[in-house]
């Protein structure tokens, strides 16, 4: 499981993120071992206590996620990719702090009046869409979509273009769902039959329904197996 938002730094005192607070993978986290699951939460920074149960693997920025997550994601059956990555990251990052006067001279040699600097931002990798290319057969791939349009559409996109089992979709700048809330609403878009609406509810409680959708898809996978019958048991719950 990934979870939480990450930081690109542009110098150590300064970085880009974004409001996740982690609360949704973190109770994601904590279900799957309260049901038995063997977990491994590769978690931003965040400022939740880590689940009983669950070993943690903390990171900061999307590269150091990417790294942690391919790593872990080989010995995996389910992987849930709830964090909040940023998709663009500074292209330097100094080794000190910047001053602003230094800011400030970069400004007037770049002839900007008003004392404005650009910041060049490059692309971080896709971790998702990294997995869903390196899947193996027994796996189911969960992600995420927070969306402000489009829910549905958005969400089958995802699926198909990042090869993943399920997208859990949130609408973004609605009360009470998504980012910075204690509850959640979603749209559950599946490869095949109809997406299922899971209505307002705790994360803890959207957690239990999400490990609902994504444990029978487990279990019928690796029952598709040579000897998946033994995987099934022992991965179920
Ligand atoms: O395409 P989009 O970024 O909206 O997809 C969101 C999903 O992809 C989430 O599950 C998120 O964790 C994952 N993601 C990722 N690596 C990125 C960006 C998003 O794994 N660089």
């Amino acid at each position: 499981m990934t979870a939480g938002p990450t930081r690109e730094f542009f110098d150590p005192a300064r970085f880009i993120s974004n409001p996740s607070t982690g609360r949704m993978g973190y109770a994601l986290a904590a279900e799957a071992a309260a049901r038995g699951g063997e977990v491994t939460l590769i978690s931003g920074p965040t400022s939740i206590a880590a689940p009983a149960g669950v070993t943690m693997v903390r990171v900061a920025t999307a590269d150091e996620m990417f790294r942690a997550t391919l790593n872990q994601a080989q010995g995996a059956d389910l992987v849930l990719k709830a964090a909040a990555v940023a998709d663009y990251r500074p292209e330097d990052r100094a080794r000190s702090k910047v001053k602003k006067e230094t800011l400030r001279r970069r400004a007037r040699a770049a002839g900007a009046a008003d004392r404005a600097i650009t910041l060049r931002l490059v692309p971080t990798p896709d971790i998702l869409e990294e997995l869903g290319r390196r899947k193996k057969p027994h796996q189911v791939l969960v992600g995420f979509a927070a969306e402000t349009d489009d829910l549905e559409r958005n969400a089958r996109r995802k699926l198909r273009r990042k090869n993943l089992d399920l997208v859990v979709a949130n609408r973004i700048g609605v009360a009470g769902e998504g980012f910075e809330a204690d509850t959640n609403r979603a749209l559950v878009v599946r490869r095949s039959g109809r997406p299922v609406e899971l209505p307002l509810m705790s994360k803890e409680e959207m957690a239990r329904a999400i490990l609902d959708l994504a444990l029978p898809l487990l279990l019928a996978r690796a029952g598709e197996l040579p000897g998946g019958g033994r995987r099934a048991a022992r991965g179920g719950g």
